[in-house]
């Protein structure tokens, strides 16, 4: 049976996908043409952080025994994506909130601390609703704080329209009773060692809700509006046949290719700034039309053959007891020492900084050019230096 965590179903309009609906309406309906795409391995992964993370507040707050607590613990531990990381990961997102919730409680002994509140957002949303990780409220400010386990993009709290509908969703839920006139929206990325916080007034929040997210939420169920691509478009399950982005994409080669001649910086400049977007929608064409070949459609001028494959024992311990006595094991089996995230694991993290810091070298990554607005400071001004030499 799917546990609490994992029942976060998504809503037509889910407020995982609201930066998506709120910005492309017509989105929310052209994704029903296409599969649900499997629950993914990261996907689970973060789900059974948040039941960690989740079980380990409750214990701290005293709100289950803890025989209860190690029943549960022993339960995450025995799911195969369980890692040995993730406690210690979970436990900056826990700190944070125990951190925040005590610093509540100096200023005011009414602070409240709400873990894992389902929200109702049908006010603003056709059938929506929500799940918040954790709310903190006090004198009149309320923290929603989400964690996300996830390592792969960074993700801002600033203006960000999930935390926003979160935050919405909280404050329909108690502003009556705790008159809330700040809202501060938080996202804890532990293995990023990021934490993003943002403000807003709870009458901004409310007017945005009223505004702009009734207004498009109506649209987006309806199927209306206008298709706009852009950065949301990355998680759209119609992306791959999405007409809107395959113009966006195709207008570029319009455009910039007109002229025979060697194209100018500023003509370069613009194609590199759209190489993610086209990467990643040539990507999804790619996987989409491979997965629906393999499903048993045929795609005019093309078919689907076997790829090339490589030998493979069929049982290694046979292998070693045929040759054994002939070269003896050590001929027959490498040994290589792992790599240093396992070995990490391996000593956990104090014990390797201790140990074995000073045998790790860690070289200068390969340079990569960025956007001017990236936080990382110019490698130029170094390479001139090796230049000058
Ligand atoms: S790919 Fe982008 S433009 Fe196309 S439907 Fe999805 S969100 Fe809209």
């Amino acid at each position: 049976m799917a546990g609490k965590h994992e029942q976060r179903a998504h809503a037509l309009l889910s407020a995982s996908g609201a930066s998506r609906w709120l910005n492309c309406t017509p989105s929310a309906r052209m994704e029903e043409e296409f599969h649900e795409s499997q629950n993914s391995v990261f996907a689970q992964e973060g789900t059974l952080a948040h039941e960690l993370a989740e079980m380990a507040l409750k214990a701290h707050l005293g709100l289950i025994s803890l025989d209860e607590g190690k029943i549960q613990a022993n339960t995450i531990k025995s799911n195969e994506l369980f890692s040995e990381e993730m406690p210690s990961e979970v436990e900056k997102y826990t700190d944070y909130v125990i951190e925040q919730f005590n610093q509540a409680k100096l200023k005011t002994p009414d602070a409240v601390l709400l873990l894992e509140q389902k929200i109702d957002l049908r006010d603003y949303i056709p059938d929506g609703f929500g799940t918040n990780d954790a709310v903190i409220i006090a004198d009149g400010l309320m923290y929603v704080i989400d964690l996300k386990y996830g390592k792969g993009v960074r993700v801002e709290a600033e203006d960000n329209s999930q935390l926003k509908l979160y935050g919405l969703g909280a404050l329909d839920a108690f502003d009556m009773l705790y008159n809330i006139d700040r809202v501060k929206l938080v996202i804890v990325q532990p293995r990023l060692d990021h934490v993003s916080e943002w403000e807003i007034s709870a009458k901004d929040l409310k007017e945005w809700g009223e505004k702009v997210v009734k207004v498009k939420a109506k649209e987006a169920f309806e199927g209306k509006g206008l298709c706009v691509a852009g950065d949301w478009c990355r998680w759209c399950k119609a992306k791959a046949r999405c007409g809107t982005i395959a113009a966006k994409v195709m207008k570029l080669t319009d455009h910039e290719f007109k002229s025979p001649n060697l194209l100018k910086d500023e003509s370069l400049i613009k194609v590199y700034d759209q190489i993610p977007l086209i990467e990643d929608w040539i990507k999804s064409v790619h996987d989409y039309m491979y997965a629906e070949a393999l499903a048993g459609k045929e795609w005019k001028g093309y078919k689907l053959v076997e790829g090339r494959s490589v030998r493979k024992w069929k049982d290694e311990s046979l292998v070693i007891t045929e040759l054994e006595t002939d070269f003896g094991k050590e001929k027959l089996l490498n040994s290589k020492l792992k790599g240093i995230g396992d070995i990490e694991k391996l000593l956990g993290k104090v014990a390797f900084a201790e140990r074995l810091k000073y045998l790790v070298l860690k070289p200068a990554g390969t340079p990569s050019l960025v956007p001017i607005s990236d936080k990382r400071p110019a490698l130029n001004s170094a390479l001139n230096d090796f230049a000058d030499i």
